[in-house]
């Protein structure tokens, strides 16, 4: 299966409450530079021109997103908007079973705005060949693993800690299975890890590796309000 010939979906969540923002308004739909947070995702995946985009939204946010983001930019390639869950991973599932048909699935976060056309060819590549590619840097800072007190308790050697961004991109049914398992495990009272991402939900259901990307370090998650003005500059650039 060829790379030009493949069937590629985008999931964009904007559902949560992103509590951290100190705001009314949720992240998502705040304006940056004249257009609302959301809509730089939207467009990077219809300008890479994916067949399908699902955008997963709050479910009193439906009509809102339908009317004021997918309409009102005439993003055609979004072919429907539904209703997320009360976790990320719920949402991903809403959005998985949209996109039933797609031979890739790329599951992005919808307040990272500033994903480029680099980052989405690079996994395009990447996930043709792994199955399983996700977009990540190396991180910076040293990083410390602390117990309940906060005291250190390891220190991983830098240059094998990535700090993990989206998309994460998969083979529709490896992805889609790994996720029907995990909400089945939940449903049936099992108790589940914490689940930040969805290599994590592969990796719960399955031993397939993943393949790490090398994406951009501006490709940050908007979650607090200095992260808007972060955005900004880079925009302006
Ligand atoms: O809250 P956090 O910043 O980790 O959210 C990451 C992404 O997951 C955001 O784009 C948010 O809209 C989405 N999300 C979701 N459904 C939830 C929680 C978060 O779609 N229940």
């Amino acid at each position: 299966m060829g790379n030009t010939m493949s069937n590629f979906a985008a999931i964009v969540l904007s559902a949560g409450t992103g509590s951290r923002m100190k705001s009314d308004i949720p992240k998502q739909y705040m304006d940056l530079n004249g257009k609302p947070v959301i809509y730089y995702s939207l467009k990077a995946f219809e300008d890479n021109g994916f067949s399908s985009i699902v955008l997963v939204c709050g479910k009193d946010d439906v009509e809102y997103c339908q009317k004021e983001i997918v309409e009102k930019y005439n993003l055609t390639s979004v072919k429907a908007v539904v209703p997320g869950g009360k976790e990320r991973y719920h949402s991903v599932f809403e959005g998985l079973k949209a996109v039933r048909g797609a031979d890739y699935v790329f599951i992005h976060d919808g307040a990272r705005p500033m994903i480029t056309q680099d980052i989405i060819n690079h996994l395009k590549e990447a996930v043709v060949k792994e199955e399983a590619a996700v977009a990540g840097m190396p991180v910076k800072d040293t990083i410390k693993i602390v117990d309940e007190d906060d005291y250190v308790s390891e220190t991983p050697e830098r240059k094998y800690v990535w700090q993990v961004q989206t998309p994460q991109c998969f083979t529709f049914p490896i992805i889609y299975e790994a996720y029907q398992s995990i909400i089945q495990d939940e449903e049936e009272g099992w108790s589940i890890p914490m689940v930040t991402d969805d290599a994590m939900v592969l990796s719960y259901a399955t031993d397939h590796e993943v393949k790490m990307v090398e994406a951009d370090y501006r490709n940050i998650k908007i979650t607090t309000p200095e992260d808007l003005l972060i955005a900004k500059v880079f925009l302006s650039e």
